[in-house]
């Protein structure tokens, strides 16, 4: 069992640089066999697996983690499940302190602390209302945390008052018969 998970704030450059100078050290999506051991011997690392396999999803500072490795257990037992995940989720801890010490690209990864921003006094931001339009489902309208927005602008909009703002929104929209948005 493998329970995977994503660093951000990768730096793809670093990485490539590192990939450059050690050929011998990935193939395909696989490698670090070298830093993995060094871990290792360091009782940094104490996994059954002798590789890193890393997979690039479309944003370009993320990166998704194919390392944890849970055996002796039985994937229909409930208790089993639970301790398979909290096994998982140790070793998860594990390889993402070896990542940030050992794999160059990763030394800013999973950053901490909190950023407020306040807008100035008497400004606001706008939801376009496209973001409530699934692009793909025609008669469906979405609000709350489910509308489409970055990321950062998640972290704005997921609040209860905008999430109430965007379902009034969605209701009035729907409630108008044969009003429709632009999509673009
Ligand atoms: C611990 C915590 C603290 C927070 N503190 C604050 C705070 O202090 N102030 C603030 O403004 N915001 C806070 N938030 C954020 C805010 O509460 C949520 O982001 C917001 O409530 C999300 O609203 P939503 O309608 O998008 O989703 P939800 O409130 O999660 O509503 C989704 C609903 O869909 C239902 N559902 C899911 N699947 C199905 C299905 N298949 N069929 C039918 N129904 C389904 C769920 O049961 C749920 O009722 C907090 C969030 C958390 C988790």
């Amino acid at each position: 069992m493998t329970l995977m998970f994503r660093m951000v704030e990768f730096e793809r450059m670093a990485f490539a640089s590192y990939r450059k100078a050690h050929p011998d050290q990935w193939r395909g999506v696989h490698g670090l066999w070298e830093l993995v051991r060094e871990a290792s011997a360091a009782g940094e690392l104490a996994l059954a697996r002798e590789d890193i396999l890393l997979f690039g999803p479309p944003h370009e500072r993320d990166l998704s983690v194919n390392r944890t490795r849970v055996t002796g257990v039985l994937g229909t037992s409930v208790w089993d499940l639970t301790q398979a995940e909290w096994r998982a989720r140790r070793q998860m801890r594990q390889i993402a302190a070896f990542l940030r010490k050992y794999v160059p690209g990763f030394e800013h990864s999973q950053g901490k602390g909190t950023l407020l921003r306040q807008l100035p006094s008497g400004e606001s931001y706008d939801i376009p209302l496209r973001c409530l339009l699934p692009q793909r489902v025609d008669r469906l309208t979405v609000a709350g945390r489910c509308i489409s927005g970055t990321h950062e602008a998640h972290s704005s909009y997921r609040v209860m008052p905008i999430a109430m703002a965007t379902g009034q929104a969605a209701a009035t929209c729907r409630g108008s018969s044969g009003v429709r948005a632009p999509r673009s």
